[in-house]
Order: C-alpha cells, then structure tokens, then sequence
C-alpha cells in the first residue's frame, strides 16, 4: 500500500522505522536481525537508505597510487525486495538519490522497483561523497531533488524520459522527501531551504521525513513555518536515540543539528557507552510521547544498524 494511504486511514500515531544496507561482503541476515525484534510492534513501513559510490585511493608498493570506486553498501533494490517478501504485512520504502545515476539509470531503477510490487519512494538528492566538498550530480543526472521528484510523478502519468518508447505503463509510486527542522546544511536560512522543500511538494511528493532532532519544539516550529509557506502534507519526525557519548560531538557535525543542554548533560555523565546507550533511551521515549501527545502522523526511528534500543522505546511508548 502507498504510505499516505497508510496515513490517511490510521487512527492512530504508526510506527516506522529506517535500515542501512549492510555493509559489502555481510548478508541479509544481519538485516533480519535488526527487523525481527521490532515486527512485533507491527511497524507500518521500514525504509532502506541508499549510498552512492566513494572514491578511495590504495597505495601499492611501489607507492602509486590507485583510485577506485567502491559501494561500501550495495544492494537497496534487492534488500528491498528481499523485506517486501518476508515480512508482507510491512511496506517497504527504499530510498532513491540523485548522485550517481543519470535520468535513465533513475528511470530504469523505478522500472525495477514497478517490477518488484514497490510502490514508495523516498526521493533524496544525496550527500556529496565523503572526500568532496560539494554534491555534483552526474552528466544528466538529477541535481535537486525536486526534479527527480518530477521524473517519478511524470512516470505515475505515463511520461517516460523517451517519449517514443513503447509499451509504457503509468507507476503508482507514493514519493516521501527529506525536511530538515534545524534547515539543511548548505541553506543560507530555513526561509530559503522552506522554499525548495515546497518544490518537491509541488512537484508531486506527498508527505515529508524529518532529519533527527533532539528538541521537540525545533519540529513544533518547523510544522508551523512549514504550514505557513503552503506545504500541507504530512511530516514524519525522524528521531535518533543516542547510543555513545561520541555521538553528542559527532551528529552535529554530520546532520547539522543542536542537541539540547540537557542531554547533553546528561550524556556527559556517563562514564560508559552502556550508560549514554540508555540514557539515549530514555530521552527518545520523553520525545516519543510528546509528540504522540501533539499528534504526529508516525514516529519514524532512524535504526543505524542497532534495533535493541528502537525496541525499548516502542516498547514503552506504543
Ligand atoms: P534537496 O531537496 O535537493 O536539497 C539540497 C539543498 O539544495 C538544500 O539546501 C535545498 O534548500 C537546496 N535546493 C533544493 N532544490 C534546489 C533548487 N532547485 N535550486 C537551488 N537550491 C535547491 N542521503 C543518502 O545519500 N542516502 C539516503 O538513503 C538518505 N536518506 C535520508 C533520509 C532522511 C529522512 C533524510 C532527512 C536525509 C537522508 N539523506 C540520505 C541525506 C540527504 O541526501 C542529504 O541531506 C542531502 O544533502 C540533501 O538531500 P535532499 O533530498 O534534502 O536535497
């Protein structure tokens, strides 16, 4: 089922959550174990993230160096599929990006996905890759994802990229794209940032997915701003639980985000990785039922591979 059907016929907050492929040479099973203690809390949809190609350079003994590309996590078209038929009762929502593909690679990937019974998208532009400063989409590729937003609604219509191809079928894909409460990195403000979230809206996607926040009132204000640009649709929460102390230093930098002085005190008590791991627990539950409490469509956990400290809190909470 589409993920805004899913949504507009509950009557209740649902639960999801978010995989990372596993890394190159594991298995699925390392998959398995992250979704198993979580399906008895009926989760309605599992999303699987994407990961565009790294550029590493290996130094050989002659002391050349050689440059290759690698995909350190391969596989969301058939992790997705692999979800999508173990687990029927759950939808799954791979994740599609910008960087890497060219228009038809994106076309050929959603043909794919048709193929495999999945009708949800999460459309994401994608990060620059780890050793470059600024995202560079591929010759004909996409460089927002606004417009790959539009690639998929023009397929829901029928519209392929060569208008002559035969045989076309019209995709009943549901897209969800990225909203960034504390604004994305590379926006001068949120005013600018609200701007281009409402193109992806405009150009068919249906609800949004929040970055991780640790402050309530940082998505209360974004829900606000986000009504008052014109942007009605659903918005997920992302959240995060804390899981070391390294983390308090580390997610700012990597998803530009505050964490609030009073988990960051609390984290700074900790003398071990065990106690940040539950008081990140704790604070997520706070977090969870507030939010429940304000009527969040969802409450979409953001797993990072680990799935004992998601089952706490959804314990606790749903
Ligand atoms: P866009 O919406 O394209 O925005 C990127 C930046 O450009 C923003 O600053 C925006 O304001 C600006 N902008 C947008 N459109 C235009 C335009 N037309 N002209 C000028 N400026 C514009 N990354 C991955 O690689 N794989 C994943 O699986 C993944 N999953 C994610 C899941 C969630 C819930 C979230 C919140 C993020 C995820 N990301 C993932 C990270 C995401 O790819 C990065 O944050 C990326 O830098 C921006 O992606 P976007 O889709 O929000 O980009």
């Amino acid at each position: 089922m589409r993920v805004i059907d899913l949504l507009n016929k509950a009557d209740k907050t649902l639960f999801s959550f978010e995989l990372l492929p596993p890394l190159r040479g594991h298995n699925i099973s390392s998959i398995y174990r992250t979704i198993d203690p979580l399906i008895e809390f009926h989760p309605s949809f599992i999303n699987v993230t994407y990961h565009q190609e790294e550029v590493i350079y290996k130094k050989h003994e002659t002391g050349l160096l050689e440059k290759k590309t690698i995909r350190k996590r391969p596989g969301t078209v058939a992790i997705s599929a692999a979800i999508k038929y173990k687990y029927p009762t759950v939808e799954v929502v791979p994740h599609l990006i910008c960087g890497g593909f060219t228009k038809e690679e994106t076309e050929y990937a959603l043909i794919d996905f048709h193929y495999l019974g999945i009708d949800n998208i999460l459309a994401l532009r994608g990060d620059a890759p780890k050793n470059q400063r600024t995202f560079t989409p591929e010759k004909n590729g996409h460089a927002y994802a606004n417009t790959l937003v539009a690639q998929i609604a023009n397929m829901n219509k029928g519209k392929y990229l060569d208008e002559d191809m035969l045989n076309t079928f019209n995709t009943n894909f549901c897209v969800g794209v990225a909203g960034y409460p504390e604004k994305h990195i590379e926006s001068p403000n949120l005013a600018y940032d609200l701007h281009y979230l409402k193109a992806k809206i405009d150009a068919g996607a249906e609800y949004i997915i929040t970055q991780m926040f640790f402050d309530n009132k940082k998505y209360f204000n974004f829900v606000e701003a986000c009504r008052k640009e014109g942007i009605m649709v659903p918005i997920i929460p992302g959240l995060k639980s804390i899981a070391t102390i390294k983390e308090i230093n580390i997610l700012p930098q990597v998803f530009n985000i505050d964490i609030p002085e009073d988990l960051v005190r609390e984290v700074m008590k900790c003398t071990t990785n065990e106690e940040a791991f539950r008081t990140g627990i704790e604070w997520s539950i706070a977090q969870s039922k507030e939010l429940i409490k304000y009527g969040v469509p969802v409450l979409h956990y953001f797993t990072v591979g680990v799935s004992d400290n998601i089952r706490q809190i959804v314990k606790a909470v749903f």
